[in-house]
């Protein structure tokens, strides 16, 4: 059930209709829109009885959700949403956000190395693994807090936003200290109580889509998080299983159209472990941008044959630059922007 507030609803009458949702029993989001806030009830178990809530000064109308997700749908907020990061970088509305760095966090001089290359090609976000989800327990596993730790000091260094992933509980805790967004991965889109946790942190989350779930489980898995209160939450599109054996995973384009019909969440697309060769990633990133992403998430790496995770689809600094060339142009055909990094120094003065 959605609470449809009238445009000219005063903040009293919005928060009075919030205390009735809330001595039903249940919980209310209030989502503010361009015109008019509309107000999610979520925690009930049947149907809500409309009558007490449309009676409240400010209430235009109750209207039964058609989706078995609330909150992510775009019946209640139709404009999309946009994660703020601070210092101008945003992930949705009119530009772009790219997400660039390796798979894994390795060493100091790795990361450094390798945020510096993105940086000055125009990528605005880091990414790198601390803790790696491996199929192999005897692959390399991440450096933890160690991991952590350097990412903290490409953002002082670099003046970069970052992204990394948690794989459970404990290591959530840790990342949400060092990162600007916390990144689920793929295995974990539909562990419960990691979504749950992550929706109670205060930092935005990058979702990325199940090995093969559907639309429908994807936004579902979203929507744990909004129930829980966290609003900024980004999607990622990354291939899914298919049987198909030219790549590595089948990255599913045509998600974005479908998510952008259903959903006011922005949605990114990793052409890296979508396609999990180098040499595609170029090609599909343009393909991204061109079908209405929200933006990229790509694996760099400046010595790739020697990286400890995921080099065969990592690829170099000098493939990203021109990458990012294609991809403002690109950009501009879809009426989108590419932002650029300030100056270093402006770094500094700002840190
Ligand atoms: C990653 O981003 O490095 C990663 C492990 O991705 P996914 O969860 O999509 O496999
Ligand atoms: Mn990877």
């Amino acid at each position: 059930m959605l609470v449809m507030m009238q445009a000219h609803a005063t903040e009293e009458e919005i928060r009075a209709v919030c205390r009735k949702i809330e001595e039903l029993g249940y919980r209310a989001h209030p989502i503010p829109g361009e015109t008019r806030t509309a107000i999610g009830i979520t925690g009930n178990t049947g149907p809500v009885d409309a009558s007490a809530l449309e009676a409240l000064p400010g209430v235009a109308e109750c209207i039964a959700v058609s989706k078995p997700y609330k909150l992510v749908a775009r019946e209640i907020k139709e404009q999309d949403t946009i994660v703020e990061l601070g210092d101008g970088v945003r992930v949705g509305g009119p530009e772009l956000a790219v997400i660039a760095g390796p798979c894994a966090i390795e060493s100091r001089e790795q990361a450094f190395a390798i945020a510096a290359a993105v940086r000055a090609a125009g990528a605005r976000l880091f990414r790198g693994g601390a803790y790696k989800p491996r199929t192999s327990p005897y692959s390399f596993q991440g450096l933890a807090e160690k991991g952590l730790q350097i990412l903290s000091a490409v953002r002082a260094e670099f003046g970069l936003k970052i992204v990394t992933e948690a794989v459970d509980k404990e290591s959530l805790e840790l990342v949400e200290q060092h990162a600007d967004v916390i990144q689920i991965g793929a295995r974990n889109m539909q562990n419960f109580s990691l979504l749950k946790r992550a929706g109670r942190s205060r930092k935005p989350v990058l979702l990325k889509r199940g090995l093969s779930a559907t639309l429908d489980e994807f936004l579902m898995a979203a929507e744990y998080i909004l129930a829980e209160g966290n609003y900024n939450v980004i999607l990622c599109e990354r291939g899914v299983r298919t049987f198909a054996d030219h790549t590595r995973n089948t990255l599913d384009l045509a998600v974005i159209p479908a998510v952008k019909r259903l959903s006011h969440l922005p949605i990114l697309v990793d052409p890296s472990h979508g396609t999990g060769r180098r040499e595609k990633v170029l090609p599909l990133s343009r393909a991204a941008v061109a079908v209405g992403a929200d933006g990229l998430l790509i694996e760099v790496h400046h010595q790739p044959d020697q990286a400890l995770s995921d080099g065969y689809q990592s690829i170099l600094p000098a493939q990203f630059e021109q990458l990012m060339d294609e991809v403002r142009q690109i950009a501009g055909v879809v009426r989108r922007t590419v932002s650029t990094p300030p100056a270093l120094g402006q770094v500094a003065k700002t840190r």
